[in-house]
């Protein structure tokens, strides 16, 4: 299990390359819930998204034999999308395995940093498959989406920046695909501070990261039908697992309604576009902070990849 350490190893590692977020807050937000909440604006992002921190981190520990073989990845949008950009900054060929039905603006932005894109159909196994196979034709280095130490740490660095800019928290709401992001903070979060409440958030129908919390065994769904296509995952990692049954105090789901009125909420209030997966742990903090009182509260806001046409029909 990763610790502490390999989370600021990882962050100076990817210092140099990746953007320290805001930390954003709305007077609006804190009169409703009658709580402090910051959010942590991970849609500022380089890609948009937080992946880019743990796609660089892990690209960066390869060797050199391996960096010049080239590395695979499979992914339904924004690891793609960080994998791309860091192989492209530290000069490796990258080929992507996606979904045939991923968001367009993710397609593109993949190619666009100059990764190759290949296509599946739309299940986990399937992306294992078929990423697997260009690994083992090709030589390729595999970039896990999140069961991976570099991976899980890059993606802690997130709470390393929030540490920096606050003393005190008492709530930490984080959202949960296959568990890369919310088991690097965790680790982080516990270290910063270590009485807070760590708290996973999904939506109801990708809810197996719950169901696994609850089971205390990893189960598996089918691929959910969830508007938060960054949790389109069918279970959480091995590893992820084990930092969450560690660390996490707690798993709750939103709506997929909810989310939506959540990105209405952060537009309106805010002015900040957010993809559905990035409103799903604001949505939750919003709705314990109502219930809350006087507590410092942070929601991170995982990602603001959206397509326009798409948001137009939510909204
Ligand atoms: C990948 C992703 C998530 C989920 O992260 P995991 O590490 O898979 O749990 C959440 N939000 C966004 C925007 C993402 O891209």
């Amino acid at each position: 299990m990763i610790s502490i350490e390999d989370i600021t190893l990882a962050y100076r590692n990817i210092k140099p390359v990746v953007h320290h977020t805001p930390l954003l807050t709305s007077r609006w937000m804190n009169e409703q819930c009658g709580s402090q909440v910051f959010f942590k604006a991970e849609n500022f992002q380089r890609i948009g998204a937080f992946k880019i921190r743990g796609a660089y981190n892990k690209i960066l520990s390869l060797s050199p034999e391996e960096k010049r073989r080239g590395i695979v990845a499979h992914s339904s949008g924004n690891h793609a999308q960080g994998v791309a950009l860091a192989a492209r900054l530290l000069y490796v060929k990258a080929v992507v395995v996606m979904p045939k039905n991923s968001p367009h603006i993710k397609v593109e932005a993949t190619q666009s940093y100059g990764a190759e894109v290949v296509f599946c159909e739309d299940s986990s196994d399937d992306r294992e498959r078929v990423a697997a196979a260009l690994q083992k034709e090709f030589g390729y280095a595999m970039v896990p989406p999140f069961d991976d130490d570099k991976i899980i740490a890059g993606q802690g660095t997130v709470m390393v920046e929030v540490a920096e800019e606050l003393d005190s928290l008492d709530y930490l709401f984080v959202p949960v695909g296959g568990g890369g992001l919310i088991s690097g903070c965790a680790v982080a979060a516990r270290h910063y501070f270590p009485g807070i409440r760590i708290i996973g958030v999904e939506t109801e129908p990708a809810n197996d990261g719950q169901q696994s919390f609850r089971k205390k065994e990893i189960v598996r769904i089918a691929p959910p039908a969830t508007i938060a296509d960054g949790m389109r995952t069918q279970s959480v990692g091995r590893r992820n697992f084990e930092i969450i049954m560690k660390y996490v105090d707690d798993m709750v789901t939103v709506t997929d309604a909810q989310v939506i009125d959540m990105m209405r909420l952060l537009m309106q209030r805010m002015k900040i576009i957010v993809e559905p997966t990035g409103a799903v742990a604001p949505a939750a903090a919003f709705r314990h902070g109502i219930n809350g009182s006087g507590k410092n509260i942070c929601a991170i806001i995982s990602g603001g990849n959206v397509e326009p046409s798409l948001l137009k029909q939510w909204l």
